[in-house]
């Protein structure tokens, strides 16, 4: 059996913890960088906008959309890898049931 004596576990739950906040920060800033672009190819095909000009129609409830409560962007399922505005609308909304 294997045995961690005290200061070890602390020493390795601090590298730990500092792992998880340096990687918390990176996210931050990558989704920041990372709103879908109304210029972009797939966002102007799909007629992309980052505030809805469709009454009660928006991002958050699409069913596409990852809708966060209190979130202005959200994933998409349609933008991989970016995120809407979540008063956004695109030709590919479909109201959630
Ligand atoms: S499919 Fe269009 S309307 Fe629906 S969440 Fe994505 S960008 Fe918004």
């Amino acid at each position: 059996m294997m045995t961690i004596n005290r200061r070890r576990f602390l020493q390795f739950s601090a590298s730990g913890l500092v792992g998880m906040t340096l990687g918390g920060t990176s996210l931050t800033v990558l989704a920041d960088d990372e709103h879908v672009n109304p210029e972009d190819v797939t966002a102007k095909a799909l007629k992309y906008v980052h505030k809805s000009a469709v009454e009660g129609a928006h991002c958050y409830n699409c069913t596409q959309g990852h809708a966060v409560e209190g979130k202005d962007w959200i994933a998409c399922n349609i933008f991989p890898g970016k995120l809407v505005a979540s008063e956004g609308w695109c030709a590919a909304y479909t109201k959630k049931a």
